[in-house]
């Protein structure tokens, strides 16, 4: 039982008010991922090689929130956070606040593979992953027109962090969502599951500031039994381990559906509406989220779904 599930941010308030003109671009993007990576798990490749492979693909589309196209913070800098962990021994890497390379989850998983430490953080974080093989990239590279405008639009209306999405009108009714993270779950051919999380954090975040996304266990977690990946106000996610959450309620004898769900009912009181995927030791996937929307969908028995508001699709 080989499976796959991404996402790509959750954010949004209200109704779901039906696709943005990019939308198909980024809908596009998940398929190609999905197809790609999936057919490389049937073929063998480990559940650590998958979610990275599919983040990174993730990465390198500008209309995500991480790699090229992550959103601006209050200096108007990129910085970006990655995390990965492989749930059979608790291998774990993380990179937090790199400014020079081209995937940060290539990095992370280098750390990971490297053993210790876990976590390196800002220019020591960038200078290790292009010693190592990540491709170095300058800031005005990552920088996207569509992320220079919406941070100008944040900096005009001086708004909270956040305000991401595309929509001139919605912009900033987005005040406190982070929208466009990606992040992958997965489990491989002999039952070892991984996940994935990489991200620009939030417009105008302070300088320093650091999400859930690096850290393991509140933004990305795996296990023997479930590999989860977070998108949301990162700060909530860390106040409440979430993402290892979801394995604490598995292990008191919560459904996958259920954990996820309390999960996110125990994350949203502290500010933190959002998402996550999860993927469990039988291949069981779950993919809900609070906010208005979540860029999410998955691979399993060769059938790709993606979604963006409340249904999935096939192609
Ligand atoms: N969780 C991310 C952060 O707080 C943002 C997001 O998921 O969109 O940095």
């Amino acid at each position: 039982m080989v499976a796959l599930a991404i996402h790509g941010g959750a954010g949004g308030d209200g109704p779901w008010k039906g696709p943005t003109d990019l939308d198909p671009q980024r809908i596009a993007c998940m398929y190609n991922v999905l197809s790609t990576v999936g057919s490389m798990l049937d073929s063998g490749i480990d559940a650590l090689e998958a979610v990275t492979k599919a983040v990174e693909m993730m990465e390198n589309e500008p209309l995500f929130n991480a790699g090229i196209g992550s959103v601006l913070a209050a200096n108007g800098s990129v910085t970006m956070d990655a995390s990965v962990m492989r749930g059979k021994d608790s291998a774990a890497g993380s990179v937090v606040n790199v400014t020079n390379l081209r995937n940060p989850i290539k990095a992370a998983k280098y750390v990971l593979e490297k053993g210790w430490p876990v976590m390196l953080n800002g220019k020591s974080a960038d200078e290790f992953g292009i010693k190592n093989g990540v491709e170095e990239v300058t800031q005005e590279w990552l920088k996207t027109e569509l992320r220079t405008a919406q941070w100008k639009k944040w900096r005009k209306a001086k708004s909270m962090p956040g305000a991401t999405d595309e929509d001139d009108e919605a912009i900033l009714d987005h005040d406190s969502e982070g929208m466009g993270t990606v992040g992958a779950v997965a489990i491989d051919a002999k039952g070892v599951l991984a996940a994935a999380t990489s991200t620009g954090g939030m417009t105008g975040k302070p300088d320093g500031r650091i999400g859930d996304t690096p850290i393991i266990g509140a933004g990305t977690w795996a296990d023997d039994i479930v590999a989860v990946s977070c998108t949301g106000i990162g700060e909530a996610f860390i106040r409440t381990c979430a993402a290892h959450e979801v394995s604490t309620r598995i292990r008191l004898g919560q459904t996958l559906e259920s954990a996820c769900k309390n999960m996110l009912d125990m994350v949203a009181p502290f500010g933190g509406r959002g998402g996550v995927i999860a993927i469990d030791s039988e291949g069981n996937i779950e993919i809900p989220f609070q906010t208005m929307l979540m860029y999410r969908g998955y691979w399993k028995d060769g059938e790709i779904l993606t979604g963006i508001g409340p249904d999935l699709s096939s192609q």
